[in-house]
This record gives structure tokens, C-alpha cells and sequence, in this order.
């Protein structure tokens, strides 16, 4: 054996480890408002260079795929399991969304007990041009490309552009999904974003399946007349009728166990202080444990829809602007991390249901996939505050390790 990589042990896997891989990685876009590292941008190629110099460290070798995915694979032929998540953040982030995901694969590889290559998917949160999961949708081959290329950030430059000016060919981008016959399948550790394992007293969780999702356009249309003199019986207020609309959607939602909805986001027109609202687009984001329930839901809502615009005499048309249907995960995988679970904490990690999107998710259509989630005392994410304890971080990636390396074969 040569020198021992700064940072992991190996053999074992530890807070230490952890915390040593983040204390590098942290020099990059942290400032009192957060973690700022959106795709393709300067913190990004930092993040690639720090990903990099991991690989290196631990004798992996590092690649970038069409997608700007980054991966730090096995000298051993493939195909391997996968474990990773991503480095890009939102605005004004926290330090664990992405990066424990990344670092607990980097302590699984440097353990040695499986070969494992690490990924770092390109752009999960999708912060900068609206592309959520764009390099796992490109692995996966679910990228709309000519939709997503052409996105433009808010000083108008293209996500292909920005590609470019990272060194990568987008023209190459539909390349991508080779790549994926390398994986056997891919485990990603993340922070829960919710305090559902707090409550539980449990350090880790095993997710079941990512919630289904529906997001509606509702239109409405009335017209526009003076908030004064206009009597009742000739209003036609798009504005009022939103508020029923409003509450109907959360109303309908409220005895199923597990719906979320949210309105969340209003446009009125006019928008002017003395003038009946003419029209109102309203954004509603509803999402569930399984897709019927929302099937359910929306044919309530459009029977709720036709009552209000009969009352107050407007228009009103419902439009699904995106759908999931959701990702059940692997189930031979979910079984063998809750026995390693059990086989190292004796006591069974709960399942839960996770109501957001993340690149697991996505490569679940494609390979055998799993979700560990690590608690979160306080349930933030997505903000500065966002924090975990790196020992239940690290029981997480010993968990994976043991699974992949015990109770897969
Ligand atoms: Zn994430």
C-alpha cells in the first residue's frame, strides 16, 4: 500500500473522514449568505477540481461525461455500483445538500470493501437556468435537449454556452447515456430535508419512493370594471374567484395522508388598486404518495373549478403543465441496506417517502437505485442553516458500504 489518502481511512469510515473531505471542499463559494455554487460557473469548476483531486488521492480516475457529470471510477472492469450526488447548490444554500452524498461515496470507495465509482451529477438543483437533474436526465437519456440548451440564465447566457465555456462539446450531450452501462446500479446518501427522521430518533432512513408530482396552470377569466361601482351582481372578479380556487385545492387535498399542495404563484391582471381583476393565472404545485391520489385530486379540483366559475360568473381552465408519476427504488436494494442497517445499529432504519426531486430519482428508470437520507434536527435545507451530525453521516455511508459490499452479490 502506498501513502494513506489525507483524510479517509481506510478500511473504515468516519466522521473524521467526512468532516476532513468537506473542510477542502468548503473553501469553495461559502460566504455569511450561504452556499452559492450554481452550474457551469467559477464554484463549479472549483468543485471540479476539488472532485479531482479526491479521485487522485484515492487512485481513481477521474472523468467528465458528455453531460459534464463527474466520475471517479475503479481501475477494476466494470460495471460498479454508483454512490454520489451533486456539488452544485442553490442560491444561498447549505453545506450538505449535495456534498454529503459525494464525500460518503469518496469514504465508501476509500474503504475498499466494493469497488465503487463516485459521481457528482452536473446541475441537480437546476438554480441558474430552471434545468433541475439536468446531468442525471442526460445520463439517463430523459433530457429534452433542444428545450434545455436553448435556457437562458437571468444575463442571458445559454446553458450551452455555458457548457462551452467549461470545455464541453453540447453537441455531444446525447452521447451520454453510454455511460450509463458502467453503473450497476447507484446509492445516494442525502440530508433530509424535512424532520421526519428527528421525530423518529433515527440517524438514517431508507427511502421508499420519491412522491409523485403535478404542477397546474389555472387560468381565470373575468373582467375588468371599477372596484367601486360595479354592483355585485355584474362583478366578474378572477381575483375572488382564485381565493375559492385557492382554498378548494388545499381543502380537497386535506384527508389524504401524505398530499401536499401549494398555490405558488398568483398573477392578476390588471393588478391595479380600484379595478376588478380581469385575469389571474395561478401556479399550483400538488404533490403525493402515489399518482391516483393526484388523479384524484384534480378531478375534484376541476369540479370545484366549475362551481366557482359558475358563482362568480368567470372562466376558469386547469392545465397540467408537468407531471411524475414518481420513482419506487430498488427493492433487492432497499432490503439489503435496511439489513445492513439493522446488522450495525440493531435496531431497522424507517422507510419514508421523499416529496423532492433528486438525481436518484431520475436513474432510478433506468438502473437498480436507492436513497439513504441522514437526519436533520431542524428539518432546513436549501438555507445556511442547514446542518446534520457527520456521525450519523458517516453510519449512513457504513450502512451503503455494507450492503454493496455483504448483501449483493
Ligand atoms: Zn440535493
Amino acid at each position: 500500500m502506498g501513502e494513506e489518502p489525507q483524510g479517509y481511512d481506510s478500511g473504515a469510515i468516519t466522521a473524521r473522514a467526512l468532516a476532513a473531505a468537506l473542510r477542502d471542499l468548503e473553501q469553495i463559494g461559502i460566504g455569511p449568505e450561504g452556499v452559492n455554487r450554481l452550474a457551469w460557473t467559477a464554484e463549479d469548476a472549483a468543485c471540479r477540481r476539488w472532485f479531482e483531486s479526491q479521485a487522485g488521492r484515492l487512485g481513481l480516475d477521474f472523468a467528465r461525461d458528455p453531460a459534464g457529470n463527474l466520475w471517479a471510477c475503479p481501475r477494476t472492469p466494470g460495471p460498479w455500483w454508483g454512490l454520489g450526488s451533486h456539488l452544485d447548490s442553490v442560491r444561498g444554500g447549505g453545506r450538505f445538500d449535495g456534498p454529503l452524498g459525494v464525500v460518503s461515496g469518496f469514504a465508501v470507495a476509500a474503504a475498499g470493501n466494493v469497488p465503487v465509482a463516485v459521481i457528482s451529477f452536473a446541475d441537480e438543483e437546476g438554480a441558474r437556468f430552471n434545468t433541475p437533474t439536468f446531468g442525471s436526465k442526460a445520463l439517463a437519456g430523459k433530457l429534452d435537449l433542444d428545450v434545455a440548451l436553448r435556457r437562458s440564465d437571468e444575463d442571458g447566457v445559454t446553458v450551452a454556452q455555458a457548457m462551452r465555456e467549461t470545455g464541453l462539446d453540447p453537441e455531444q450531450i446525447a452521447r451520454a447515456p453510454e455511460w450509463i452501462s458502467r453503473l450497476r446500479g447507484f446509492v445516494e446518501v442525502h440530508i433530509d430535508q424535512t424532520t421526519e427522521l428527528a421525530r423518529a430518533g433515527s440517524p438514517i432512513g431508507i427511502v421508499s419512493s420519491l412522491a409523485s408530482r403535478m404542477r397546474i396552470e389555472a387560468e381565470l377569466r373575468g373582467a375588468a370594471d371599477h372596484a367601486g361601482t360595479t354592483p355585485p351582481a355584474e362583478r366578474r372578479d378572477a381575483l375572488a374567484a382564485a381565493a375559492r380556487l385557492i382554498i378548494a385545492a388545499e381543502e380537497i387535498a386535506e384527508p389524504t395522508d401524505g398530499m401536499t399542495v401549494t398555490c405558488s404563484r398568483i398573477v392578476a391582471e390588471p393588478n391595479a388598486p380600484t379595478t376588478i381583476a380581469s385575469r389571474v393565472k395561478l401556479w399550483i404545485d400538488a404533490r403525493s404518495r402515489c399518482s391516483g391520489e393526484l388523479d384524484s385530486w384534480l378531478v375534484a379540483l376541476g369540479a370545484a373549478a366549475e362551481l366557482i366559475a359558475s358563482r362568480w360568473r368567470v372562466e376558469i381552465t386547469l392545465q397540467t403543465a408537468s407531471r411524475s408519476a414518481g420513482s419506487e427504488f430498488s427493492a433487492p436494494l432497499r432490503a439489503a441496506l435496511a439489513r445492513a442497517s439493522e446488522e450495525l445499529t440493531g435496531r431497522s432504519a424507517p422507510e419514508l417517502v421523499c416529496y423532492a426531486g433528486h438525481d436518484a430519482g431520475v436513474l432510478a428508470e433506468r438502473v437498480p437505485a436507492a436513497m439513504v437520507l441522514v437526519r436533520n434536527a431542524q428539518g432546513i435545507s436549501h438555507s445556511p442553516k442547514e446542518a446534520v451530525e457527520l456521525e450519523d453521516a458517516a453510519l449512513a455511508a457504513r450502512v451503503v458500504d455494507r450492503a454493496l459490499a455483504q448483501h449483493l452479490d
